[in-house]
């Protein structure tokens, strides 16, 4: 998911549209604003894509105020429907708050069987419900205090953006799993997912939230507190071969930068003979790049992408992403015809695109197509907020890698080494969760809402 807020502008929710516009990339499946005009949130949501739900300019007139929050989703935990279209907006005994969020929450059947043994009732399938629940139900008397007690309640992955009648509060989990940066525009301040959401709205980008970190703006500023027990933070590499946009500042680095070099490892590891290096578009070109480089073997475009589909992965259904690889690619024979191909992409999950991918560009005239992916193998899921599959659909989980170069029919096929992976991203930076890689989880899961359980 995806998420964007900005307090003190006279065009809030306008630039939360665009904001969310930029984020587009990290949920598909539905949107939502909430504003504050200082006394009432107003909220507009819906399943579809930013522009496609607010497309109409009217829109905004029901969202007034200098301060808004939104949201871009695709669901890890909670069904694809309207009412698990967030941000949630609540009423309660101090008022009106909204949360939208990006993550998930490892202990949330549990707190949940808790709170409706106590009487909640809940309206949503989402874990971010929850938190909502703990704040209408801590003691505390400040905001800040109550958000403290009800976040040390929950373990996981969470970036969350919180917006009262009078105030916003952005907050990273310990762990810090996901990005969220700070940033100005004038007077203003301004919270997105990825810097390419600063940049587009032309805000300067400050700094990123640090793990563990409170930042509360009201009409008074922004302070920044640290809450939580202190950990050890375990930033998701994932973010790097796949999730954020290119263009993009998170962990401490440009993500187009770190996916060249990813490219430029691979050569190094898993070198071949061939006559040209091509991407699987939009994900493996920047590794693409590193890869023909580092090689010396030319970069060509042997797909070209039809840039009006979405991301194949995140469509919901099993049977649209079977569809997919074709409505979104297409070879350019005359690049391919009696060549041997490198062909690059960031990772196999099930194997569907790359065994159909090679498949098309031999049916192009390939000589030869040789596959390497600039990640290691996905073996385990992810139950930090990227919607890997359960195991057993992972194809690296329950075969060898001659096993899955047989199914997607590769001539060769190579993945770039964890520890290529790591010095991809920079000796320095250790500490980053690779568990989708290794089994390595750094937050146990006690217990995930029903329909989620580890498989
Ligand atoms: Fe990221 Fe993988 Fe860790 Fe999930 S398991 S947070 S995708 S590195
Ligand atoms: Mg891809």
């Amino acid at each position: 998911c995806g998420i964007f807020g900005v307090f003190n502008h006279p065009e809030a929710s306008n630039l939360t549209y665009l904001g969310l516009y930029a984020l587009q990339h990290r949920g598909q499946e539905s949107c939502g604003i909430v504003s504050s005009d200082g006394n009432n949130l107003h909220s507009h949501k819906s399943m579809g894509l930013v522009a496609d739900v607010f497309g109409n300019q009217e829109i905004f007139k029901s969202l007034p105020g200098k301060a808004a929050i939104g949201h871009v989703r695709y669901s890890t935990t909670g069904s694809s429907v309207i009412k698990n279209v967030q941000p949630i907006m609540v009423d309660y005994s101090r008022g009106s708050i909204a949360v939208a969020h990006n993550g998930n929450i490892v202990n949330a059947q549990i707190i949940k069987d808790e709170l409706e043994a106590y009487g909640s009732i809940f309206q949503t399938t989402m874990d971010t419900e929850i938190i909502v629940h703990l704040l209408a139900t801590s003691k505390a008397i400040s905001l800040q205090d109550r958000l403290t007690d009800a976040l040390s309640r929950i373990q996981g992955a969470y970036c969350l953006l919180f917006l009262t009648e009078t105030r916003m509060v952005a907050v990273r989990d310990p762990n810090g799993f996901r990005p969220l940066c700070l940033g100005r525009l004038g007077g203003s301040y301004v919270v997105a997912s990825e810097s390419c959401a600063l940049d587009l709205i032309d805000a300067e980008f400050i700094r990123e939230i640090a793990p563990g970190e409170m930042i509360v703006v009201d009409k008074n500023g922004m302070s920044s507190f640290f809450p939580f027990k202190k950990v050890d933070p375990t930033p998701c590499i994932f973010e790097f071969v796949y999730f954020a946009r290119p263009d993009s500042h998170i962990f401490g680095k440009n993500v187009y930068q770190v996916r060249k070099e990813q490219g430029r490892q691979l050569a190094r590891e898993h070198r071949v003979d061939a006559d040209i290096v091509i991407p699987i578009p939009d994900s493996g070109v920047p590794a693409a790049l590193g890869y023909a480089e580092e090689s010396g073997i030319p970069f060509e475009l042997g797909l070209i992408r039809n840039h009006y589909v979405g991301r194949t992965f995140i469509e919901p259904q099993q049977a649209i992403r079977h569809f997919g690889v074709k409505i979104k690619l297409n070879p350019v024979r005359e690049v391919l015809k009696d060549k041997r191909v490198v062909v690059i992409d960031d990772s196999i999950v099930r194997g569907t695109t790359s065994r159909k991918i090679v498949k098309m560009i031999r049916n192009a005239g390939a000589r030869e197509v040789h596959v390497r992916i600039s990640s290691p193998p996905t073996s385990y899921p992810c139950y930090y907020g990227i919607d890997t599959p359960n195991r057993k659909e992972l194809i690296s989980s329950s075969h060898s890698l001659d096993e899955i170069r047989r199914y997607i029919t590769a001539d060769s096929l190579g993945y770039l080494s964890e520890e290529g992976l790591m010095s991809s991203v920079g000796a320095e930076n250790a500490g980053f969760c690779t568990a989708c890689f290794t089994g390595g989880y750094p937050v146990k899961f006690p217990r995930l809402l029903d329909q989620d359980e580890p498989q």
